[in-house]
C-alpha cells in the first residue's frame, strides 16, 4: 500500500492548490509538496487520478492483521471523499445528506422543529425573568463572559489543566508543544494548526464575547486530549513508527475529520468527567475570571440542557445548503432553537458557508465517539485506553459503528 499512500499523500496536496482550506496538515517531504505544486492539473484530470489509485487499492485483498486492514479502509474511504470533494470542485451539487455520506463517512439524524421546541419548551421554568426565553438566556449568559483582560490567565491555566490530566492517563511525546495566539476575523471560535513533529499552533478567536465554558472547550478540545494531542499520537504512531505516510497529511474535508472533531469534542468529557469539571471551574478558573464560583452549578445546569439543542445547527445547515431557507432564514433558525444571539449566528452562518456539511462532525463525531468508547470499556481506565488507541488508528466513522 505505500506506492498508493504516496500517491494519495501528492493528491491531497494537488487538492489543496484548488482548494485553498483543503490541506489542514502537511509535514511530510517537501520534495512531495514542490511536485504537487509543480504539476497543474484540472480537478477532471485530479478526479481520474483519484478514481485510478481507488482501482489500485481494490486489487490488493484486505489483510488480515487488524491495523493493516484499518489502513486499507482508511485509504479506500479516503480516496473516496477526496474524490467526491473533485466532483463538488467540478461543479457537482450534492444535498446535505449526500455531501456529508461522500465527504465524511457519516449522515446525521434529522429532527423537525418539534423535537427542538420541546427542549426549548422544558428551559423555560429554568430561565425566570421578563422577555423572551432567547432574552433571558442571553441575559444570563453575559454574566458569564471572560473579561478581555483576563482571557490569556484563564486560558492557559484550562490548557494546563487538560494537559495535566491528559498526560496522567496517557503518554505524550518528548519535546511536545503548542503556540498560543488570538486572533480576529474568523468563522470558527477556536482554531488547532498542526505543524508536525510534535507542535501545533493554537488560535482562538476573540471577534465576540468568549464564555467561561468555552475556556476548557476549547483547551480541551484544540490541545489536550484533543486536536494537538490526536495529531500527534498519529504522528507517532502511524508515521514515525510504521512509515505510514498518508497521515503526514491531513485533507480537512475528510471522514477523518468526523474523528478529530468527534475525539475532541468527547475528550472535555475524558479529561473532566462527572462532577470533575464544575468544581474545577468552581475552584479555579470563575476566581481568574472575577466570576462568582457560587453561581457555577445554575449555570453549567443551564448549559446542559441548552447543550441538548446542538443538532439544530445541523438542520439550520441542512435546509440552508439544500436550499430551503437563505441565509437570514437560517441565522434565525439558529437564534431560535440553539438560543444563540443574531452576531454569533450570523458568524455560524459564515462558518457553514465555508465549510459547509463539516458541522456534523462536532456533536454526530462526539456522540459515535462515545458510543465506541463506552460500549468497549466501562471503567475511567479502560476508556482512557480504547481512546489512546482510537487516537493513534487509521479508524474511520464506519469502522466506529456499535452493535
Ligand atoms: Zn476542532
Amino acid at each position: 500500500m505505500d506506492p498508493i499512500a504516496e500517491s494519495y499523500v501528492k493528491l491531497v496536496l494537488s487538492v489543496g492548490r484548488l482548494d485553498p482550506d483543503y490541506v489542514d496538515a502537511y509535514y511530510g517531504p517537501e520534495a512531495w509538496r514542490t511536485q504537487a505544486e509543480a504539476a497543474v492539473a484540472s480537478s477532471g484530470q485530479l478526479y481520474f487520478q483519484a478514481s485510478g489509485l481507488i482501482e489500485q487499492l481494490a486489487e490488493i485483498s484486505k489483510p488480515a492483521i487488524e491495523m493493516e486492514a484499518l489502513r486499507h479502509t482508511y485509504l479506500t474511504t479516503q480516496l473516496a471523499s477526496v474524490r467526491a470533494r473533485l466532483s463538488m470542485l467540478k461543479g457537482e451539487r450534492l444535498t446535505f445528506d449526500e455531501e456529508s455520506k461522500a465527504l465524511y463517512d457519516a449522515v446525521a439524524p434529522t429532527h423537525g422543529d418539534d423535537y427542538f421546541q420541546q427542549i426549548i419548551d422544558s428551559l423555560d421554568p429554568l430561565l425566570p425573568g421578563d422577555g423572551t426565553l432567547i432574552e433571558r438566556w442571553e441575559a444570563f449568559r453575559s454574566g458569564y463572559v471572560i473579561p478581555p483582560d483576563k482571557l490569556d490567565a484563564v486560558f492557559r491555566t484550562a490548557i494546563d489543566a487538560c494537559k495535566e490530566r491528559t498526560a496522567a492517563r496517557l503518554d505524550l511525546p518528548q519535546g511536545e508543544r503548542f503556540n498560543l495566539e488570538y486572533v480576529t476575523g474568523k468563522t470558527w471560535s477556536g482554531y488547532n494548526w498542526y505543524k508536525g513533529g510534535f507542535e501545533s499552533l493554537i488560535q482562538i478567536n476573540t471577534d465576540l464575547p468568549i464564555y467561561i465554558d468555552r475556556a476548557i472547550d476549547l483547551a480541551c478540545h484544540e490541545g489536550y486530549p484533543g486536536h494537538h494531542v490526536y495529531n500527534m499520537l498519529l504522528e507517532q504512531a502511524l508515521v514515525h513508527e510504521r512509515g505510514w505516510m498518508e497521515f503526514s497529511v491531513y485533507p480537512l474535508f475528510s471522514p477523518q475529520s468526523l474523528i478529530a472533531e468527534g475525539t475532541a469534542n468527547y475528550g472535555i468529557e475524558m479529561a473532566f468527567p462527572g462532577g470533575e469539571r464544575i468544581q474545577f471551574e468552581r475552584e479555579s478558573l470563575f476566581p481568574l475570571a472575577g466570576l462568582d464560583p457560587a453561581s457555577a452549578d445554575v449555570y453549567y445546569e443551564a448549559l446542559q440542557a441548552v447543550e441538548q439543542l446542538s443538532y439544530a445547527g445541523n438542520e439550520a445547515a441542512r435546509r440552508y445548503l439544500n436550499g430551503e431557507i437563505d441565509a437570514g432564514q437560517a441565522a434565525e433558525l439558529l437564534t431560535r432553537f440553539t438560543l444563540i444571539s443574531p452576531e454569533r449566528a450570523a458568524q455560524r452562518v459564515g462558518f457553514i458557508d465555508q465549510y459547509r456539511a463539516y458541522v456534523i462532525n462536532y456533536n454526530l463525531g462526539q456522540d459515535l465517539v462515545r458510543a465506541y468508547v463506552e460500549a468497549a470499556a466501562d471503567t475511567p481506565e479502560a476508556r482512557w485506553e480504547v481512546f489512546a488507541a482510537l487516537l493513534s488508528s487509521p479508524r474511520l466513522p464506519s469502522s466506529l459503528a456499535v452493535d
